[in-house]
């Protein structure tokens, strides 16, 4: 008993104390002679006088019940306020029945626990209010945004080629700037409501369907630049399909958003299993290609390579970045600059087609 670094007590049927180990004597501060032979009650000023305790201790021997991880918290008069789990069971010596009851300090583990708890609750709390904070804002500028977009255009269409030249020109930077920021209040928008699913939450995709979502939405896009975007067959997936849409959606736009001048833009979708119950998926494209050093800062929220000549927010790759993340997959890119790149991201996968363990159902 002396080599266990748990306190341990042995008890008799009466619930004295029969003998108790090293630790017990130097965790607790007392001696042996004001150990032995006394009631477990009367130990230590009455310290362990706790009704419950003593209803478990006296229902061990004559129901042979196990007592496990009783919590008992006591500002103990020598070593303070401790949090500590007793387990106890029947130990037969020498023709005797007899209680073993082991000790386990878990203050500290405690203390790490609430302050945890403590630290995800206030972390939870931040998050919510800033995701209202960018929604309420976001909501907020669009009002007053789309006042001045509205009479921009009536500007535009009442005064175009009637003034001086620069005043076209302003007019015209003027909406350019107003659809700029209408897209990245929508933007923040998608990135503060990522994971919020309106309505019932349905996990589950059909990877080719939300392709063929997004290859409607992207029509204009696709026919402006003459893109070609192929797929293989895609499985079905354990996320719900608005983030799907928004993943690959982000992912195609870039793919022709970075086309390469006088190519036309190719993007292939494909998906592999990967490791268990995840799709790799993957999304090319022949575009101008991202340097080594920028492809692991790109994911982060207004990181943007190609600064004013191309239009955008910075945000696309973030919110893919905290869908991917919020289903426990990952995203990254490799890429040739000059000759393309492709986008990889693993996420939860239903089908068993692109499993290597098929599930039951
Ligand atoms: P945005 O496209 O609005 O600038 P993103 O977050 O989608 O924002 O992308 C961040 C930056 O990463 C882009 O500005 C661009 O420089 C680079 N990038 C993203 N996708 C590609 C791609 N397919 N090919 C080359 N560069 C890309």
């Amino acid at each position: 008993m002396d080599t266990v670094r748990e306190p341990l007590l042995v008890l008799d049927g009466t619930l004295r104390i029969r003998s108790a180990n090293r630790s017990f004597f130097e965790q607790f501060h007392v001696s042996p002679e004001h150990t032995q032979g006394i009631l477990i009650y009367e130990l230590g000023n009455r310290q362990w006088d706790i009704p419950a305790l003593r209803k478990l201790l006296e229902e061990v021997l004559p129901h042979n019940t196990v007592m496990t991880d009783f919590l008992v918290e006591h500002d103990f008069p020598v070593i303070g306020q401790k949090a500590m789990l007793l387990n106890a069971r029947k130990l037969r010596y020498e023709e005797e029945d007899l209680i073993l009851l082991a000790i386990e300090d878990i203050t500290d583990r405690r203390h790490f626990e609430i302050e945890q708890e403590h630290f995800m609750h206030e972390l939870a709390n931040r998050n919510e209010g800033l995701a209202q904070f960018a929604q309420v804002a976001g909501h907020d500028l669009r009002t007053p945004l789309s006042a001045i977009a509205g009479f921009v255009h009536i500007l535009q269409r009442r005064y175009t080629g009637q003034l001086d030249a620069g005043f076209d020109e302003f007019l015209g930077r003027m909406v350019e700037s107003t659809k700029s920021m209408a897209d990245l209040l929508s933007d923040l928008l998608q990135y503060a409501q990522v994971g919020e699913v309106s309505g019932p939450a349905t996990h589950k995709a059909n990877a080719e369907q939300v392709l063929d979502t997004v290859l409607g939405n992207l029509q204009p896009v696709i026919n402006a630049n003459n893109a070609v975007v192929t797929h293989d067959p895609l499985p079905s997936v354990s996320i719900d399909p608005t983030s799907l849409t928004q993943l690959l959606q982000n992912l195609i736009v870039n793919g022709i958003q970075y086309r390469r001048a006088g190519e036309v833009p190719r993007i292939h979708v494909s998906a592999r299993q990967d490791r268990e119950d995840f799709c790799l998926f993957s999304v090319s494209d022949n575009g101008i290609g991202i340097q080594a050093e920028h492809r692991k800062n790109i994911f982060a929220p207004f990181r943007r390579l190609h600064g004013d000549e191309r239009p955008g927010t910075g945000l696309g790759l973030a919110i893919t970045q905290r869908i991917v993340e919020r289903y426990g997959g990952d995203i990254w890119v490799e890429s040739q600059p000059g000759k393309g790149s492709v986008f990889y991201f693993t996420i939860p996968c239903l089908d068993s087609a692109f499993l290597s363990h098929p599930s039951v159902d």
